[in-house]
């Protein structure tokens, strides 16, 4: 590329970082496009959705210095980028030139996603969503690239998965997220009074799951499930919305919110014929370890204020949380309380068994996209799916966890789950999520 634009002009650069500054990434792109001479452009999006919280939890300091060594780590892996740039706070892109394979290059990010950083003796976690668009793909000026893998970030966001990449039916439903978000803004405003006045408009309700023993047709507990039933939009999927509740900061007092309410229904509910209660099982979200007091703080209230025994009281949480030295103990302290903790999504996270071993957990829930195959048609998946399913069980089982098997829909997967050990199991085959005034209707007709 001599004497090209590209490879003649100086750009702005950021201070921190050293990278291109938003404005220079975009004008780099433009003379790319002005020189031409390529077959594809193809531009990365990361966004590293932790930083305002680590720069609240632990001090500007600290935040600046993940920020500066997290643009030195990704320019280290990503050597074929031609440019890179801090696009705004937690937003990193880099662009690429005839670039085929960017798979690779995301594999990269996810690898690194996975590497904790040791900053001034804290031990960070990153968690990182990457969006790629190529210009092969999208008709249009080089610098619409940094847009459309902005919206593959957004849509890789809401879908929970790491990576997206960018395709043109993306812009419509990030339109209509976006508008969503807004909603949720509205409604649920950083401001505690105005969400306990939504609240107690009833847009919230939580919905509930029987985990049923399948050996002895027990109910072992409820899972609490929220629901937003939004004026206009109609019920709205909670893996919409809780992550952006997690994203204005709200997961807190909502989670209270929902920690109170669960243990408060979970008091209405019968024995069963045994004479033991069944528990209730509340997510609990990482955002919500951000603020362990109150968390705390909102389990011992409910247990007070409802009178609940605190044994029948579980709190999941997922395998994607931070497994930082203080959220072991902030474990420890909610079984203190005499609550019991389980591993939501076991298995699809990327904790190692080392971290899984120091965990203080009593059960973990073996995530449906793990077991799913041992219900299909065809027997090679099934065949498959039995041994993903077993070597999931056999972790459980050498890690002394009770394991609750979740998204079992038909009376075969129950057998197949019992035949590999198994006994607990929560999935359409007994009952989807219920709202509260349908589980009493549920409990009397297991009787
Ligand atoms: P999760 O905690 O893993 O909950 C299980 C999800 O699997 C629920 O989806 C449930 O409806 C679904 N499910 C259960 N059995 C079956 C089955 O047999 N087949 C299929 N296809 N699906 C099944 P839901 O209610 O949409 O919740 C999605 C996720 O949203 C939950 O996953 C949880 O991570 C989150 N969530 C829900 N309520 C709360 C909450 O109160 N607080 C927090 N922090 N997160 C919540
Ligand atoms: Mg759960
Ligand atoms: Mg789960």
């Amino acid at each position: 590329m001599t004497d090209s634009a590209v490879t003649t002009r100086t750009y702005d650069r950021e201070a921190l970082t050293q990278l291109l500054t938003r404005p220079a990434f975009v004008e780099f792109l433009k003379d790319l496009e002005q020189d031409g001479g390529y077959e594809s452009v193809s531009v990365l999006v990361i966004e590293v959705s932790r930083f305002g919280v680590i720069n609240d939890s632990v001090g500007g300091g600290v935040g600046d210095k993940v920020i500066s060594t997290t643009a030195k780590r990704l320019q280290k892996i990503l050597p074929k980028a031609v440019a890179g740039g801090r696009l705004h706070g937690d937003q990193f892109g880099f662009a690429y030139v005839d670039v085929d394979d960017m798979e690779a290059e995301v594999n990269q990010i996810l690898d690194f996603a996975q590497r904790p950083l040791a900053i001034r003796g804290e031990i960070i976690v990153l968690s990182i969503r990457a969006g790629v668009a190529e210009s092969r793909r999208i008709d249009s000026a080089l610098t619409e690239l940094v847009h459309a893998a902005e919206v593959a970030v957004h849509h890789a966001k809401h879908s929970r998965s790491k990576v997206a990449y960018f395709d043109g039916a993306m812009i419509e439903r990030a339109r209509s997220v976006h508008h969503l978000e807004n909603d949720l803004r509205v409604s649920l405003v950083t401001n505690a009074s105005e969400i306990h006045s939504a609240m107690s408009h009833s847009e919230f309700e939580l919905y509930y799951q029987p985990i049923i023993s399948s050996i002895s047709g027990d109910i072992h507990a409820f899972e609490a499930l929220l629901r937003w039933n939004h004026p206009k939009r109609g019920m709205v999927s909670p893996a919409v919305f809780i992550p952006m509740a997690e994203q204005i900061s709200v997961m807190s007092v909502l989670g209270s919110w929902i920690i109170r309410k669960a243990c408060a229904d979970a008091m209405t509910w019968p024995p069963n014929k045994d004479g033991t209660l069944p528990s209730v099982s509340i997510n609990v979200s990482p955002t919500q370890f951000l603020e362990a007091k109150i968390l705390q703080g909102a389990v011992s209230s409910a247990i007070q204020e409802t009178k609940i025994d605190p044994s029948r009281v579980k709190l999941e949480i997922t395998e994607s949380a931070e497994f930082s030295k203080t959220l072991l103990d902030d474990l420890k302290r909610l079984r203190e309380l005499g609550c019991v903790i389980s591993l939501d999504d076991f298995g699809t996270g990327y904790s190692s068994v080392a971290q899984l071993v120091d965990l203080p957990i009593d059960y973990v829930k073996v995530d449906r996209s793990l077991v799913t195959d041992i219900e299909a048609e065809d027997p090679a998946i099934r065949r498959k799916g039995m041994i993903i399913a077993k070597s999931v069980l056999q972790l459980a089982d050498s890690l002394e966890l009770t394991p609750i098997v979740e998204g079992i829909e038909t009376d075969t997967g129950v057998m197949l789950i019992q035949a590999l050990g198994a006994d607990l199991i929560q999935g359409y085959v007994y009952s989807r999520p219920l709202p509260k005034s349908e589980v009493l209707g549920f409990m009397g007709n297991r009787k």
